[in-house]
């Protein structure tokens, strides 16, 4: 008689993102719940991608002043509509081209930035090689 099925393993799950080790300890069925995933260390994620310590980019204005500002993401969302624009006709109203950063800070994924590119003089990536916090020897 075999009453035991091999579904009866421990309710972990266990997911891993594709960028940093570290699986995820928290119960099988909190992701159908819509919750983030969260390693030993404490790191959450959703999806794919583990965010560790963001970047730090220095923003310098137009202006003069410069920023710091945190950022998981630059994205430029014009370049991606450029073609939709033509072939849509949406037309030229969609503004100066944008540039927007994100972080996750605390968890959450926050718009830190969104500025016309014309009006930034340079950014500088003034981080790097510390994406994920706790991988030291
Ligand atoms: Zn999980």
């Amino acid at each position: 008689m075999n009453a035991q099925t091999t579904d009866a393993e421990p309710a972990i799950c266990g997911a891993v993102a594709s960028n940093a080790p570290g699986a995820c300890v928290l119960d099988a069925e909190h992701a159908l719940r819509g919750e983030r995933h969260q390693d030993a260390e404490g790191l959450t994620w959703a999806y794919d991608f583990k965010h560790g310590r963001p970047d730090i980019y220095e923003i310098t204005w137009m202006s003069g002043h410069i920023e710091q500002v945190p950022a998981h993401q630059v994205a430029y969302p014009h370049r991606g509509l450029i073609v939709t624009d033509c072939a849509i006709g949406i037309g030229a109203d969609a503004g100066a081209p944008r540039v927007q950063i994100h972080a996750e800070i605390n968890g959450v994924w926050r718009l830190m930035l969104s500025a016309r590119e014309e009006d930034i003089r340079t950014m500088r990536l003034v981080t790097g090689g510390e994406r994920i916090p706790g991988g030291a020897s």
